[in-house]
């Protein structure tokens, strides 16, 4: 399997001056690469490939001799990652998706990364050299297993700079088989809450720090644009934003560990866009982006881990289907957090008895293939 690593990278401001240096000029090449594609398309209505863009890049050198010290799998990936944009917009654009953006000239701020392949850089315990930039130092908190075949140095908008290794045939580190099940039900009021009746509560600190995030929003539109106190005032809000986005991260980390950890399938309703906007407890984006996080994570944990994670197509009266009888229980509405079944008057925590339901349904999803597969063979 694939697995990306990321740590964080420190070096003397010559280093960092250099890995800047390169930033800009790989933003230059993606602006001009991008302008002679539209010229050409102008002129004569055709197009030029990715490949015989690269086949240019040796003459790029000859007339900007500044670009000889980049390295030329780092240029090549410029023109690659312009390719990607480009086919990413066709692909839009023929599936008919809402407003498509054509890809744009990078202004200062938009261009943070460049990728190395295999050469040019070397990797020991504490050091990371990129061969005419410098040494950066890191510190392996986690090891880095499988093949690396991607180096990504990365300048973050709060002006820290990370490293991110993508690695190929990553071994899986399968735990325990586990033969139980569990249903898991993104909730409204809380994060989630499982067939087993747990509930698992988004974090206090999330509305802190976000109210940290909207006061420096704030004060950042206050801020006469191109002053140095708006350049401060972006830097802080872009640091409020790492703090949000970690401690998102570390909460959904912990969170996945534990469920992955016990079961050996879980299923999980597929995602309910709806669902999440009703979740007046968090703002709107931290609620999406935590649960698109968290069943990216889920998913591949579980591969990593050799477990397995269903979802379950999106089920109408999920919430209204007694888990016990089965009576759907029509006159619900989404304010009766607990409800009592006309049918066998049950009463039900509308979280729990959705949780249940899922795993219900996933269960036997899971026993019709078992047979199909029977029936076939
Ligand atoms: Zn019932």
């Amino acid at each position: 399997m694939r697995k990306t690593y990321k740590y964080r990278i420190y070096a003397n401001r010559e280093v960092l001056g250099k890995a800047g240096r390169w930033l800009l000029l790989c933003r230059r090449l993606y602006n001009v690469a991008l302008e002679q594609r539209i010229t050409i398309y102008r002129q004569d209505k055709s197009t030029i490939s990715c490949y015989s863009q690269i086949n240019q890049l040796p003459d790029l050198k000859a007339g900007f001799p500044e670009y000889r010290e980049v390295g030329s799998q780092v240029l090549q990936g410029v023109i690659e990652r312009l390719d990607r944009a480009y086919k990413a917009f066709f692909r839009r654009v023929r599936n008919g998706d809402g407003k498509v953006g054509f890809p744009r000239f990078k202004g200062r701020d938009r261009y943070d990364s460049f990728t190395l392949k295999q050469a040019g850089w070397r990797l020991d315990s504490k050091y990371l050299s990129i061969r005419n930039i410098g040494r950066f130092k890191l510190k392996l908190s986690r090891q880095i297993a499988g093949d690396i075949k991607t180096v990504t140095i990365r300048r973050e908008a709060t002006g820290k700079w990370y490293v991110c290794f993508s690695c190929d045939n990553v071994p899986a580190r399968v735990l325990e088989k586990s033969n139980s099940s569990i249903g898991i039900d993104v909730g409204i009021k809380s994060f989630l809450v499982d067939s087993v009746g747990n509930k698992v509560d988004n974090p206090a600190y999330f509305r802190q720090s976000e109210k940290l995030l909207r006061r420096r929003q704030r004060r950042l539109c206050r801020r006469v644009k191109g002053s140095n106190g708006r350049r401060q005032a972006r830097v802080l809000v872009a640091k409020a934003h790492e703090k949000v986005k970690n401690q998102r991260n570390d909460f959904l980390h912990k969170v996945a560990n534990q469920y992955i950890a016990q079961y050996g399938v879980i299923f999980i309703e597929d995602l309910n866009i709806n669902g999440m906007v009703r979740n007046h407890h968090l703002s709107k984006s931290i609620a999406d982006s935590s649960w698109g996080k968290f069943f990216e994570l889920l998913s591949y944990k579980a591969e990593e881990a050799g477990r397995v994670v269903t979802r379950i197509p999106r089920f109408e009266p999920s919430s209204k289907t007694c888990s016990d009888c089965g009576a759907v229980n029509k006159d619900l509405t989404l304010n009766d957090r607990q409800w009592v079944c006309q049918a066998c008057g049950v009463l039900h925590d509308r979280d729990y008895n959705a949780a249940k339901n899922i795993l219900q349904v996933g269960q036997t999803c899971q026993e019709v293939t078992y047979e199909n597969a029977q029936s076939v063979s």
